[in-house]
């Protein structure tokens, strides 16, 4: 048995502060003890001190709020980010699908996830729901990097038999792949297993209706895909399913549509959708950063809370500009504002960490940085630069908290901790 203790200044919105008046839980001077991995108390350290006296405690200088969860994201184009010049469909063509080509060598697929998930952790994001490529061996890749680093990390092989030429699998080698990844990786560390259809362009009919066979016959795996992200897209989608109602209904055609079902942008949608959402209890990635690299929009917050939807913040990288969840947070104030809603920043930090975790049914476990979860966090420091340091100084903790998502980044982490062991600390690198 280890027990560690931190005493620092804490902050956490484990669950949606538009529901829950008391979602906002803040210690200035707060005593974090963890306990093989896992919090076990936390509260003011005047009050809590006194219960574990004479042990050693760790004084730790910044805010600490709980690891960050990127709640859809892609390994395999870290390296095409900040690729000009195309929307969608173009971009995908040009710069991604011959940069995934590449991960058929497992050689490739191991070193690309290891810069990953130590750029993920530079950024103060411990859990993740991932897009790998089509290639098995590219799952095996993250996961094993991920077991390695006890990250929380959530992933499936991409389905798209209907995918570019070197870059295709067929629905049966796909159902017969992914049941063998989720035979070998189930239980392992802290990983779990998504359905990773690309969207409704890449995949026939048939590989579809496979996903929703898996869907069924694991019910401990979730469902990942995009929805309704470029206008080009959405014409194309209804183009091929003229019988769907829309966007949203094709993928509920073939069982796709739950509580387990995450959907990355949801940028054009009409309200049916959200109704359907709203009903299957099926969340939404917003990935506001991406959304204006590739032109495709502004999520509606607006429309998503007049339905009550699940919503988690994503990077979308490599679309998506940055890997820190503190900047997509205050580039989705800024999108939120685009379309006539302000976003509260303790709300932006829930999407980040509660609200993403629960869209990745682990909010009983991160998120939250409460008593039995497991101790992810981040060390944050609202000084990092010279323009943050004048910003914070001497302000409130809603202006503190709203300058670091607007102006902070990955030198806004000072540290991670990843079961409560550091596991990236910007003084050592
Ligand atoms: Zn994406």
């Amino acid at each position: 048995m280890t027990l560690r203790l931190f005493r620092a200044e804490l902050l956490s919105v484990a669950t949606d502060p538009r529901d829950d008046p008391e979602a906002i839980r803040h210690e200035p001077d707060g005593l974090l003890v963890v306990e093989d991995g896992l919090v076990v108390a936390r509260g003011d350290h005047a009050t809590l001190a006194p219960r574990y006296a004479g042990l050693p405690v760790e004084r730790l200088a910044g805010i600490v709020v709980p690891g960050f969860v990127d709640a859809h994201v892609h390994y395999p184009q870290m390296d095409r980010i900040a690729s000009h010049g195309e929307q969608l469909l173009d971009w995908l063509e040009r710069h991604i699908f011959p940069a995934e080509m590449a991960f058929a060598d497992p050689v490739h697929a191991a070193s690309v996830a290891d810069a990953f998930l130590t750029e993920l952790l530079r950024n103060g994001t411990t859990s993740a729901l991932v897009f790998p490529t089509v290639h098995p061996g590219s799952v095996d890749a993250l996961f094993a990097a991920a077991l390695d680093r006890r990250m929380r990390i959530v992933s499936g092989k991409v389905l798209m038999d209907l995918g570019p030429k070197d870059l295709r699998d067929t629905p049966e080698g796909a159902r017969a792949d992914s049941e063998e990844l989720i035979h070998r990786w189930r239980g392992r560390g802290r990983l779990g297993y998504a359905v990773t259809p690309r969207f409704a362009l890449t995949s026939s009919d048939e590989q579809l209706r496979q996903a929703g066979a898996l869907l069924d016959a694991h019910p401990d795996v979730l469902l990942h895909t995009h929805l309704a992200e470029n206008k080009y897209e959405c014409a194309a989608v209804a183009e091929r399913f003229p019988h769907a109602h829309d966007y949203l209904d094709v993928y509920d055609r073939f069982g796709l549509v739950g509580p387990r079902s995450v959907f990355a942008h949801g940028i054009h949608l009409p309200d049916r959708s959200c109704a359907r959402l709203a009903a299957a209890g099926a969340g939404i990635a917003v990935c506001p950063t991406s959304n204006l690299f590739l032109g495709s929009g502004f999520f509606d917050f607006g429309q998503a809370d007049a339905h009550r939807l699940r919503l988690g913040l994503g990077s979308d990288i490599g679309a998506g500009t940055s890997f820190s969840l503190l900047h997509t947070a205050g580039v989705a104030y800024q999108a939120a504002l685009a379309r006539e809603v302000r976003l509260d920043p303790f709300r932006a930090l829930y999407l980040a960490t509660g609200g993403s975790a629960a869209l990745l049914g682990i909010a009983d476990r991160v998120g939250g940085l409460l008593p039995g979860q497991e101790a992810d966090f981040v060390l944050l420091d609202d000084a990092a630069t010279p323009l943050l340091a004048r910003r914070t100084a001497g302000a409130d903790l809603a202006t503190r908290l709203f300058a670091m998502q607007v102006l902070g980044d990955d030198r806004t982490v000072r540290r991670t901790y990843v079961m409560g062991e550091c596991a990236w600390d910007r003084g050592i690198g």
